[in-house]
């Protein structure tokens, strides 16, 4: 069966990938037998506003339009991840009228703990004293992103937090989040979104079969897959076991390589 497309790759035109390279990516994606790849870089708005961080979009399509000219045979699409759109609207609604990005990505990485903004790979050493807590808020944050009006197709490594987990706490059971997380997916089916699997770090799936069982009883249509690749060796890492994954949660491989697996 021929890899999906992997619609989440990060390259030299984000923060926090000096590996990255949009050029080296593609040359993978072709090598691994990708039918398409898309450079969803980040547009973290609280770092942008703290100076950590800045969008280039201009070199950004620059760049893209380099890699179509040079291969011919994949299918390059651009893309962003919005980081907590819905705390900053005018800035996203800017960001998105300004090119057209044909994959867009909606992810929470920070929850707010004493009016702080906090990235949950900084959870255990900022909510230690009630880490699922943290967890519960995390999932109540993503709620609030889905249910906000904001425009993106495809939400975003929706258990995130649980690459980040804290040494001796008990082990992340998506049963223990049930309730958020089935929120979570009601309002993102209803809304008609992609649930992206995400494969970093190669075989911990996020989410994992529990959690697209769930996206499928309660309405889900269809599902996406991402590895998070931050440099071009992780292209469409973990894909052959997240494919078998999703199908045996009852989703199936679309005819066509480059279209979603729909249920
Ligand atoms: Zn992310
Ligand atoms: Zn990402």
């Amino acid at each position: 069966m021929p890899l999906p497309p992997d619609l989440h790759v990060h390259t030299e035109w984000s923060w926090d990938a000096p590996h990255g390279s949009m050029e080296r990516s593609c040359e993978r994606a072709i090598e691994v037998g990708l039918p398409a790849i898309a450079f969803t870089e980040h547009a973290d708005w609280a770092l942008v506003h703290k100076g950590q961080h800045s969008v280039d979009l201009a070199g950004y399509f620059d760049s893209i339009e380099r890699c179509r000219a040079k291969f011919k045979g994949l299918s390059i699409l651009s893309g962003v991840e919005l980081g907590e759109p819905h705390w900053y609207p005018a800035e996203t609604a800017e960001l998105l009228a300004s090119g057209p990005l044909d994959q867009v990505l909606g992810s929470i990485h920070c929850i707010r703990i004493n009016g702080e903004m906090v990235d949950a790979s900084q959870f255990p050493e900022r909510a230690a004293a009630d880490f699922p807590g943290a967890v519960r808020e995390y999932f109540r944050e993503t709620l609030a992103m889905v249910e906000s009006g904001q425009t993106f197709e495809t939400l975003a490594h929706i258990d995130y937090p649980k690459r980040y987990w804290l040494d001796g706490a008990k082990p992340y059971r998506e049963a223990d989040y049930e309730g958020e997380i089935r929120a979570v997916l009601k309002a993102a089916a209803a809304t008609g979104r992609v649930l992206e699997v995400n494969t970093t770090r190669g075989r911990v799936l996020s989410p994992d079969i529990t959690v697209v069982r769930w996206w499928r009883e309660l309405g889900g249509q269809a599902v996406q897959y991402g590895s998070d690749a931050h440099q071009p060796d992780k292209v469409a890492e973990g894909f052959k076991v997240a494919t078998q994954m999703v199908e045996s949660a009852g989703f199936k491989p679309a005819r066509d390589p480059m279209a979603l697996w729909r249920r």
